[in-house]
């Protein structure tokens, strides 16, 4: 048996223990919207030669799921607005299908979702995240600089019909969405669908300073329980959302509060760019380059060993922190990340 068949290869155990099985993969950093907190107008994109090719990429989740990943997310910036990105889909439908891979799933801005949400169905995607801020065509208009409310509706409604499972995504933005939160909730809720809140993080230069955008969710939090029953839900997605039940409701809410609470304990997961970059933590800028291994050599045994390092060296945490005017504690914007 060859050493690093995924029967034989030792799991990927970072030094405080934590089993890593989940692998974020960016298939790109381009977008078709621009939000207001995650990219700033006029974005420089990569080009297209630093840009791992799908092949790379297919090769990419296949040396992680032999190394024990057992969940791939494939996000972006705009995972759909990828050429040819169902053929990514279509190549992890195997690893579902030989039972390696117990999850793909995809963050998505929503806007291609008409085109491509049965295909997804069929490369057996299961549950999907959309994001979504607003129920306010205008508003969304303008969080996201020109996208059209009514193409991502559109697009929910074919994911609905195909069967996937949506999640609504929401970055909590004070003075923008905070009125807003328990009509998103009720909408989402009526659809049978989660949703979660989102604390907005500190990554990547933007014009706009980050302490007039931050709403702690503690205090959303709290101004719905001034109207909604929440009760602690034992429902958890290996993500680090916190997640409840609403009575009046009965659908389930969720909040990710990188800022107000630290859930680097239980993180079983990393991060890789859309140019092969992984990192081992969101908040922290070291990171370990799996392009060249990937490129040297057409045996996997380098890029195998490349992982292995990097996982050696995963940090226990970040500490992000909101202050009036500081520096962002992470230069890189969340699109290049893959949120
Ligand atoms: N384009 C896809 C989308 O919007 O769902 C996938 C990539 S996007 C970077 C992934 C998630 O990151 C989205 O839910 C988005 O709202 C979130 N996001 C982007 N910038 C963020 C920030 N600065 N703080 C918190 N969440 C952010
Ligand atoms: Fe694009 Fe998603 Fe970033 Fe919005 S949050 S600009 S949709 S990558």
């Amino acid at each position: 048996m060859n050493a690093h068949s995924p029967l034989s290869a030792p799991p990927l155990v970072d030094p405080f223990g934590r089993t890593i099985a989940y692998v974020r993969v960016s298939v790109t950093d381009r977008c078709d919207y621009r939000c207001v907190y995650c990219m700033s107008e006029d974005m420089n994109f990569l080009p297209k030669r630093d840009v791992l090719s799908l092949e790379e990429l297919d090769r990419l989740c296949a040396a992680f799921i032999g190394l024990g990943a057992r969940k791939i997310r494939v996000t972006g910036g705009e995972p759909l607005v990828r050429r040819n990105v169902m053929s990514l889909f279509q190549g992890l439908k195997r690893h579902l299908a030989s039972g390696v891979l117990d999850e793909v799933t995809l963050t998505t801005n929503g806007s291609q979702l008409a085109r491509f949400a049965s295909e997804l169905a069929e490369c057996g995607v299961r549950r999907i995240n959309v994001s979504l801020d607003t129920l306010d065509p205008s508003k969304f208009r303008a969080v996201t600089r020109w996208g059209d409310f009514g193409v991502v509706m559109k697009g929910i409604d074919a994911a609905a019909a195909a069967g996937l499972k949506v999640k609504i995504n929401t970055v909590a933005l004070k003075g923008f969405n905070d009125s807003e939160a328990r009509g998103l909730i009720d909408w989402a809720h009526g659809r049978g669908f989660d949703i979660t809140f989102i604390e907005v993080m500190p990554l990547g230069a933007m014009e706009r300073d980050r302490a007039d955008q931050f709403l702690p969710l503690t205090e959303l939090k709290r101004d719905l329980e001034s109207r909604l029953t929440l009760a602690p839900s034992a429902y958890a997605t290996g993500g680090p959302a916190r997640y409840y039940d609403v009575k009046e409701t009965g659908g389930r809410l969720g909040f990710i509060t990188p800022l107000t609470h630290n859930f680097c304990e239980s993180c079983n997961r990393v991060r890789v760019t859309c140019t092969g970059t992984l990192y081992m933590c969101l908040g922290q800028e070291d990171a370990a380059d799996l392009r060249e291994p990937l490129r040297r050599s057409e045996s996997d045994e380098p890029l195998i060993a490349a992982i292995r390092a990097a996982i050696a060296r995963k940090p226990k945490g970040h500490d992000f922190v909101i202050a009036r005017a500081a520096a962002p504690a992470v230069q890189r914007h969340m699109s290049a990340t893959g949120g």
